[in-house]
């Protein structure tokens, strides 16, 4: 294996238990991190827990209440005494026909993906480290229209903003602590599972025809930029973006 880029590193993802967020929790724990993974799903945070062992911690919170991730990051600093990396990437991507939605829904979508991701970082703020590493997941669909699913596409352009915003923070960059956003294209992850053999085959086709590497994207394939993001290789990047579309973000 080649040189582990985060030995004893610190590192905090929401949604670490399924999907992109667990593939980041691996390849972290790989590079030597100590990974605490929050979701709400016990099934899956145990099982993150016990497969990638000792220094990992799982906890269940609901990203889009406030106390519940304050009391979280909270959790974290007692048991590791700092934060040196946060992977706000806890998301959820379905959206109702225009006409059917309502203002729940609305503050649901908005809650999860926009207030969520914000919150993760003010909470973990005063136990960030000198020097710590922030990635809030944003889209593809941030810069591209999305048919369909207006909030999950404007909440992504939230997220791609605050990074911008955030990163310019005059207390994050006194601390020198970076800001910056991984943007997905088309991921096989269950966010992107269909119900039915024809579904699954109809969104098959239409990614082979609008997608310019003509695939899915791996769960993997998206860590892997956010281990760059998290590592002391990308000292000089902060406010920016990494797309790992397959160039979907370009066409
Ligand atoms: P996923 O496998 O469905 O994972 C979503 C994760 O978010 C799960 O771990 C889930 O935990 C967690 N989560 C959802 N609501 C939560 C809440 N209220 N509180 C705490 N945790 C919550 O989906 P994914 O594809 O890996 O998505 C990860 C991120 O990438 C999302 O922000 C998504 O919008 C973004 N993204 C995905 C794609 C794609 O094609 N897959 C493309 C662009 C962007 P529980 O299961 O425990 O609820």
């Amino acid at each position: 294996m080649s040189e582990r880029k985060l030995v004893n590193k610190v590192a905090v993802i929401t949604g670490g238990n399924s999907g992109i967020g667990l593939a980041t929790a691996r390849l972290f724990n790989e590079n030597g991190a100590k990974v605490v993974v929050i979701g709400q799903n016990d099934r899956s945070l145990q099982a993150v827990e016990k497969e990638l062992g000792g220094n990992t911690l799982a906890l269940k919170a609901d990203v889009a209440k406030v106390e519940e991730i304050a009391q979280a990051m909270a959790r974290v600093q007692e048991t590791f005494g700092r934060i040196d990396i946060l992977f706000a990437n806890a998301g959820i991507s379905e959206c109702p026909p225009i006409q059917e939605t309502d203002e729940e829904f609305f503050d649901h979508i908005m809650g999860i993906n926009v207030k969520g991701v914000f919150f993760a970082f003010t909470k973990a703020l005063p136990y960030l480290s000198q020097g710590a590493s922030v990635i809030m997941t944003s889209s593809v669909s941030h810069k591209k229209g999305r048919p369909g699913d207006p909030l999950y596409a404007a909440s992504k352009a939230a997220v791609r903003s605050l990074v911008r915003t955030l990163a310019l923070d005059p207390e994050v960059l006194a601390r020198n602590i970076r800001v910056n956003a991984v943007s997905p294209g088309a991921i096989k992850t269950p966010l992107t599972s269909q119900e039915t053999p024809e579904l699954e085959k109809a969104i098959n086709d239409y990614i082979a025809s609008t997608v310019p590497m003509k695939r899915w994207g791996r769960p993997e394939e998206v860590a892997e930029a956010v281990l760059y993001l998290a590592s002391a290789e990308a000292a000089y990047l902060t406010g920016s973006e990494i797309s790992v579309d397959g160039g979907l973000g370009e066409s």
